[in-house]
């Protein structure tokens, strides 16, 4: 990651880059972290302010110089006509940023179709067209593909931990502290992905151990999965509430 960074700072940065990342690492958040703070603005040291038109067009999922690609079907097969269909995409002149990133996580789940239709594109560069493919699975990937992309293996200590989960641990320590009251922090962090934030607090709780706290995350977990149309919201604040009380007594 240190050596694209350097290549942004320096206006190098290669059109086609291929991340790759054990199983415990969070892929897709690195990948996208980094993209949008590309497109972002006022990114600061590679981190997006979320606050320009930029940030907030990728916070709607409108921005028109963002597209990420996702498999279909139970396979989660990524096929030739999702890759054809962004041809209009990679053809048009940026929008709203000065550059365009196409996004495609799970490389792996490209068939061989989809791949030589991908292999095409990547043969013709477009300007300022910038393509971030993710695969836990480096050998998967042919070696064409491979061979037009910069290789560039994430290390689980710098990229499991994204921005947002440095301040939720800093929330927490609020949380514990009696500093944070647990109906703000519920209210702020309800429109993040559940499981990422349970797993994110799981984590704090898991280092401070508080297995009380740990317990009941767990049983929230489960509740999510077992009714799906649950109020998030409510559910955050009852688990800070109990958190916030639990590490007062311990
Ligand atoms: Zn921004």
């Amino acid at each position: 990651m240190h050596v694209l960074l350097q290549q942004v700072n320096a206006n190098t940065l290669p059109h086609a880059v291929l991340f790759v990342a054990g199983p415990r690492t969070d892929l897709d958040s690195a990948i996208q972290v980094f993209a949008k703070s590309l497109l972002c603005e006022n990114a600061k040291q590679n981190q997006s302010c979320g606050i320009c038109k930029s940030c907030q067009l990728l916070a709607a999922q409108t921005h028109p110089d963002y597209c990420v690609l996702t498999g279909e079907g139970k396979t989660n097969t990524i096929s030739i006509d999702t890759i054809r269909s962004i041809t209009d995409f990679c053809e048009q002149t940026p929008q709203c940023a000065d550059k365009k990133i196409i996004v495609i996580v799970e490389a792996e789940n490209m068939n061989m179709a989809a791949y030589n239709a991908l292999l095409k594109t990547l043969e013709e560069p477009v300007r300022n067209t910038y393509f971030f493919l993710g695969t836990h699975i480096l050998a998967a990937i042919p070696a064409t593909i491979r061979s037009r992309c910069q290789i560039v293996r994430l290390q689980l200590d710098e990229s499991i931990k994204m921005p947002w989960q440095t301040e939720l641990e800093t929330d927490c320590l609020g949380l514990t502290q009696g500093k944070l009251d647990p109906l703000t922090m519920a209210q702020k962090w309800q429109k993040e992905e559940v499981d990422l934030v349970l797993n994110a607090l799981y984590e704090y709780f898991a280092k401070i151990k508080n297995f009380e706290c740990l317990d009941k995350i767990t049983s929230l977990r489960k509740k999510i999965l077992q009714h799906g149309s649950l109020n998030i919201q409510l559910q955050l604040e009852s688990l800070l509430i109990d958190c916030a009380q639990l590490c007062r007594c311990s």
